[in-house]
């Protein structure tokens, strides 16, 4: 309700957890919140400028446009223009850049068929619509969308649509993590890990963060003082010489996620190795269409297959994505790329950090 959404916004309470992280850290620390939505809301709330200057906040791979990896924009934006192609996609894809400035808006205008879709529900109603086409869904993000995409599926099987095929390229967050924490060059103290996603999976899946790799992590809300608690959790964790993953966000998340969806997602699909853009090839960090569903599958219908190749020119997407670089520190930020003009992905998507720090720092 508005009441309890107010009280995780006091503004007294912000102060005081702010007053006591400052007095706390004694060295700069380096957080990063694996998804977008938290990005924003950290911009969106003024956080950004009110945390002390020793923590560094790092925007991480959660934002699932940004993570597409060039080789598989690349495979859709070849899929568009198909003679008995329709394809059907979140809206946050059209401006997407491939290579040579391609992108699926462009194709739009040279004569694709391209849809875009609110729910991948909405393929269904497309594909009994046009029965002598294909009706291809390009199923980017994580484990928040996978469940729904299964489902999709399984409603198409049951109904006898047989013209719907789906273009899958999702992709799981612990494993992301678990690569970007093996890397040496790369220096994360914590993580906010995203409510979305932990609804899905629960909290089990991060524990290898604590054991492993003695760091921290929270499962966090979306309101300034979930996010300000789960940062103090942290500091005081790493006082106390203690590393822990915990769930700050028990009004959403339960400790097992949400059974019935992951047994729908493994139902039809399987871990497989993936492309992340930036962090490249990471092994059972993807999801395929397991072989009793292959009929859906728009990978083998279309003999697509995802090699590394070059990265978009000058574009430092990766290195954000990995919490090496921030936006600010791309020699095309706010220049020769913007929201309306954008070179990568991580500007294209509202959840991107490129767009968040355009939005909230140039304003
Ligand atoms: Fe890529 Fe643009 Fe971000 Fe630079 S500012 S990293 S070019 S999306």
């Amino acid at each position: 309700s508005f009441e309890l959404l107010e009280k995780f916004r006091d503004p007294d309470l912000c102060r005081k957890i702010l007053d006591k992280m400052e007095s706390e850290l004694d060295r700069e620390l380096r957080f990063m919140e694996v998804c977008g939505t938290h990005t924003v809301a950290i911009f969106q709330s003024g956080l950004r400028s009110l945390l002390p200057e020793k923590i560094v906040h790092l925007s991480g791979p959660g934002c699932p446009v940004c993570v597409t990896h060039e080789s598989e924009v690349n495979a859709f934006l070849d899929l568009a223009g198909r003679g008995n192609v329709i394809l059907a996609t979140f809206g946050d894809l059209m401006r997407v850049p491939g290579d040579k400035g391609r992108n699926l808006k462009k194709a739009v205008a040279d004569g694709a068929r391209v849809k875009v879709v609110y729910s991948p529900f909405d393929t269904l109603k497309l594909a009994k619509e046009n029965p002598g086409d294909l009706v291809v869904f390009i199923g980017v993000g994580f484990e928040t969308t996978a469940p729904t995409i299964a489902a999709t599926m399984k409603m198409a099987r049951d109904q006898g649509i047989a013209n719907l095929r789906i273009l899958c390229f999702h992709k799981t967050v612990p494993t992301a993590l678990d690569a970007l924490l093996a890397d040496e060059a790369i220096n994360i103290d914590g993580f906010i890990l995203p409510g979305h996603v932990s609804a899905i999976i629960g909290v089990k899946p991060y524990e290898f963060i604590a054991e492993n790799y003695a760091k921290s992590a929270v499962v966090t809300g979306f309101e300034p003082l979930d996010i300000l608690q789960s940062l103090n959790q942290m500091i005081e964790w790493r006082n106390q010489g203690e590393a822990h993953v915990a769930n700050n966000y028990t009004r959403i998340v339960g400790e097992n996620g949400n059974p019935k969806a992951l047994e729908i997602m493994y139902e039809v699909f399987e871990p497989t190795d993936a492309l992340w853009r930036g962090l490249g090839l990471i092994p059972g960090s993807g999801l395929e269409i397991r072989a009793e569903w292959e009929s859906f599958d728009a990978k083998k219908e279309f003999g697509i297959e995802i090699k590394d190749g070059p990265s978009l020119p000058g574009c430092k997407c990766g290195d954000i994505l990995k919490g090496i670089k921030q936006p600010d520190q791309c020699p095309l930020f706010g220049k020769a790329c913007t929201p309306a003009n954008p070179v990568g992905p991580c500007m294209v998507s509202t959840e991107g950090s490129c767009a968040a720090y355009y939005k909230y720092k140039l304003d």
